[in-house]
């Protein structure tokens, strides 16, 4: 095979504990998935889950122990953090019911779903997608991914950002309306899941803005935490 270009390098993200690296197939994300959030956005009540997505090569690693570091992106006024458990498929599939998803399951991240919140809330007002406030480039932050064997009681993890040192968002992933099985048959239900896909599951209340220079510290218990500052 040739090409009329190189193709791009494939997008991955480094395993705990293996030399081997997870390569990133799609990046899936739900939207108002934490009651609290949902209220703080305007909304109320137990929605069906929704969907949207970023481009694998949104995604920028935050290397074990060190810091990741994201350009103030452009366009925007007022980038905002939304920390996340992300969910790491290591095996494909269509139509996975809740009680089979744990097998489809490789492991879990820490990431960031940044999103350029004034662009998003235009979108929103004018009925348009939302891609120019969720799926820009280095929208994406992500650390280590913890096999699912080794993560934990993930289901009950507290979850949690500070911003140079200070709590912004603190809760935990008991707290999802739609949890990680039931998120993945959904999912699954409207696209046919492939090893690489990455879901990011959502973010609890207390979303808010960041500026240049600032460092946001994330974590998940029982996971790898992330470091990510804003040049
Ligand atoms: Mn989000």
């Amino acid at each position: 095979m040739s090409y009329v270009f190189p193709p791009p390098a494939v997008v991955s993200v480094p395993v705990v504990g293996r030399a081997e690296r997870f390569p990133v197939h799609r990046i899936y994300c739900v939207g108002r998935n934490y009651e609290e959030h949902a209220k703080e956005m305007g909304f109320t009540g137990r929605e069906p889950p929704f969907f949207f997505m970023k481009p694998a090569d949104a995604i920028v690693v935050a290397e074990a122990g060190q810091a990741a570091t994201i350009p103030y992106p452009p366009l925007t006024r007022n980038l905002h953090h939304e920390i996340e458990l992300v969910v790491a498929i290591g095996r494909g599939g269509r139509a996975i019911k809740a009680a089979d998803a744990a097998g489809h399951i490789y492991g879990y991240a820490v990431g960031l779903d940044m999103t350029r919140r004034d662009l998003q809330n235009d979108m929103k007002k004018q009925g348009r997608p939302w891609c120019i406030g969720k799926a820009y480039d280095h929208s994406a932050p992500i650390g280590p991914i913890t096999p699912a064997a080794e993560a934990g009681d993930i289901g009950n993890a507290a979850i949690w950002v500070q911003v140079n040192g200070s709590d912004r968002q603190r809760s935990n992933v008991s707290k999802l309306i739609w949890n990680i099985a039931e998120t993945i048959e959904h999912l699954s239900a409207a696209w046919e899941l492939q090893p690489g896909d990455l879901i990011y599951t959502g973010t609890p209340e207390g979303v808010a803005a960041v500026v240049s220079s600032d460092t946001m510290t994330g974590g998940v218990d029982g996971l790898t935490g992330i470091t990510v500052h804003v040049a």
